[in-house]
């Protein structure tokens, strides 16, 4: 019996059922009965458990209540602390959408207040946060997903028709195999893919740049045999950096309309960072392959997951995200395949580590055969100095720069460091100096805002029990562009943090070509310094800068600051981290591909995880492919 027949049968005779779908990997009731609608839960509840998926209960039109009075409702069941910044209506999908400054008080002690909107209107409500600084790209998105709700049902309908209800041929069911192969981000940092198949799936998880290579070697391998768009179920983002995630809208381009399973943080910073790439692209005259048109297409497309929630992406593979430590909404990605056959973890780029934004990477997984991890930091002396002493020297530095009248640039990525430095000042209550951002930053700073549930227990204990936000501290401001002069002009010692973070270009050189000649003045690097780039150059130590003036001749700067390099803030596991997540993880595997690092650091570590945990260790080229099972 099919699984919607199943869970027919199973409901009580005055359910009032209009409508069973499949929606992604749920499945969704209409019901024109309101008690029913209001009580399901129990009953549900043991459904649930029989067939094994999520089950959500909604009105059928015919019976919820009507929009305007039903806002008006709402209104005055809501605490005004709330601060609800708009209410509107999904007819198709019988939600209501509140968004609030304070979505816990929508919600209420023990979700009371989000049951009395549900009986008293019989409309779903979905709670969603209004970011404390308001941000362009959130709001797109979330303006982009209503507008298009029509063909997202059809699409979400569709996807899980095909999850849950694809038949397989007798020979797919007897000969059950399971295989990898590595697309790119192999013996290298840059363009991460790999494609997973099984006898029944295609799955891609990530599609990135390699944003120091150029043509084709800057792409994974998409004309690989194996890989045939047609033929692609499933795509899995693990988190937004453009190593990671920038060929993304290109499979949208290139014809594929298929679902993008990633946390809503990922997705949103994966259309900041992609629109940036293109922006980035266009200006140095690089192809870059798609619009942002494709931008939207993924969009439109995406499947978002929470942390730790088991969904079916295909007939045989499960997969569970949970958190990686490395960035807001980045993952681990863990697949299920078969009725048991095989378990694998792809860690991507993770943090084994405390950081001020996000715990230690999630540990617990109850079974993996095959682990993908990354080494980026994977070699011997990949070791970084105590958190305390990276932070005690960086305020030091500080410090100084600001007693002797002095300022410090700070040049960050837009996301991820950028953060966590952005933390580290907002908490030192010593600090007596003010810090200006310029750059894209403050839009990623903006989209953190929406996503305090994926930070660390410790910021969401800050956040929602002290209502201390570091980010809006009063201590931070935006420069816009045009103030910039203004500021380097200012005789008042500050902090000042700008992108982009190599110095390549963007708003951080320029405070650099100002602020370069004066001694009392210090430039910070808190980042990696690519190969050949500004900052490299001047880690190196040179002090004569060629640089290109606006009528394109070269004239050289004389670099006058102190030059600081602080390490250790990074993302990233150290070698330490690496190896102690592998004696943590619950369940050790027989197979650790390792990845993701340059190729030296890739077989160091590779070779003495072999020697310390007795597994097959391998370091496979882009290319390669792996036979799992
Ligand atoms: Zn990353
Ligand atoms: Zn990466």
């Amino acid at each position: 019996m099919s699984i919607l027949k199943e869970l027919e049968s199973r409901l009580p005779a005055d359910a009032g059922i209009s409508e069973v779908k499949f929606e992604a990997s749920e499945v969704v009731l209409y019901t024109k009965n309101p008690d029913f609608f209001r009580n399901s839960e129990s009953c549900v509840r043991s459904i649930v458990r029989e067939i094994k998926k999520r089950i959500e209960v909604r009105s059928d039109l015919s019976i919820v209540m009507d929009q305007e009075k039903a806002k008006e409702v709402i209104e005055s069941i809501v605490p005004k602390e709330a601060e609800i910044d708009a209410i509107y209506f999904e007819p198709e999908l019988g939600k209501v959408v509140i968004e609030a400054k304070k979505p816990g008080l929508v919600i209420g002690r023990a979700g009371a207040t989000y049951r009395e909107i549900k009986d008293q209107t019989l409309w779903l409500p979905k709670i969603e946060r209004a970011p404390a600084i308001e941000s362009k790209i959130v709001r797109a998105v979330r303006n982009l997903l209503h507008s298009e709700i029509d063909y997202r049902k059809k699409f979400l309908n569709k996807l899980g028709q095909d999850i849950n209800t694809r038949t397989l041929t007798p020979e797919q069911t007897a000969n059950e195999w399971v295989r990898m192969s590595f697309l790119g981000g192999f013996r290298q940092v840059g363009r991460s893919s790999l494609l997973l198949q099984t006898a029944q799936s295609n799955v891609m998880l990530d599609c990135g740049v390699d944003v120091g290579a150029s043509g084709s070697e800057a792409m994974p391998y998409l004309d690989a045999p194996e890989f045939k768009m047609e033929k692609l179920d499933a795509v899995c983002l693990s988190h937004a950096h453009l190593d990671h995630s920038a060929f993304i809208p290109l499979l949208y381009e290139r014809g594929y309309d298929g679902p993008l399973y990633a946390t809503a943080p990922t997705r949103d910073l994966m259309v900041l960072l992609c629109m940036d790439y293109i922006d980035v692209c266009q200006k140095n005259g690089k192809e870059v392959g798609y619009t942002k048109k494709s931008i939207e297409k993924a969009v439109k497309h995406s499947v978002v997951l929470d942390y730790g929630e088991v969904n079916d992406i295909t007939p045989d593979i499960r997969l569970t995200l949970q958190p990686a430590g490395h960035l807001l909404g980045s993952a681990l990605t863990h697949l299920h395949i078969g009725e048991g056959l095989h378990n694998i973890l792809y860690t991507a780029d993770f943090k084994f580590g405390p950081t001020h934004l996000f715990d230690p990477a999630y540990k617990d997984f109850p079974r993996i055969e095959t682990m993908i991890m990354e080494s980026t930091y994977g070699a011997q002396q990949d070791l970084f100095p105590k958190r305390q002493e990276i932070e005690d020297n960086f305020f030091s530095i500080v410090k100084r720069t600001i007693e002797r009248g002095g300022k410090v640039l700070i040049p960050v990525f837009a996301v991820g460091r950028a953060q966590e430095v952005m933390v580290m000042l907002a908490q030192n209550k010593e600090l007596n100096a003010d810090v200006y951002m310029e750059g894209m930053l403050w839009d990623a700073t903006a989209i953190h805002t929406a996503y305090p549930e994926h930070m660390s227990q410790h910021m969401q204990r800050k956040i929602f029990h002290y209502g201390e936000n570091p980010f809006i501290s009063e201590r931070f401001h935006r420069v816009h562009p045009k103030e910039r002069d203004a500021l380097i002009d200012s005789p008042t010692p500050c902090v000042i943090m700008a992108t982009s973070g190599m110095l390549i270009g963007g708003p951080s050189v320029e405070y650099l070509k100002a602020l370069a000649p004066d001694k009392r003045n210090t430039l910070v690097f808190v980042g990696y310094q690519g190969e050949g780039t500004l900052g490299s150059r001047i880690q190196k130590g040179w002090r004569e800068l060629p640089l290109r003036g606006e009528n394109g001749k070269t004239r050289s700067l004389n670099m006058e600051m102190e030059v600081q390099t602080i390490s250790g803030l990074s993302g990233h596991s150290s070698r330490s981290q690496l190896i102690s997540y592998l004696y943590n993880l619950s369940s050790k595997p027989e197979t650790v591909i390792v990845n993701h690092g340059e190729p030296r650091k890739c077989a160091e570590l590779a070779r003495d995880v072999h020697k310390l945990f007795h597994c097959e260790t391998v370091t496979p080229k882009n290319l390669e492919s792996l036979r799992l099972r």
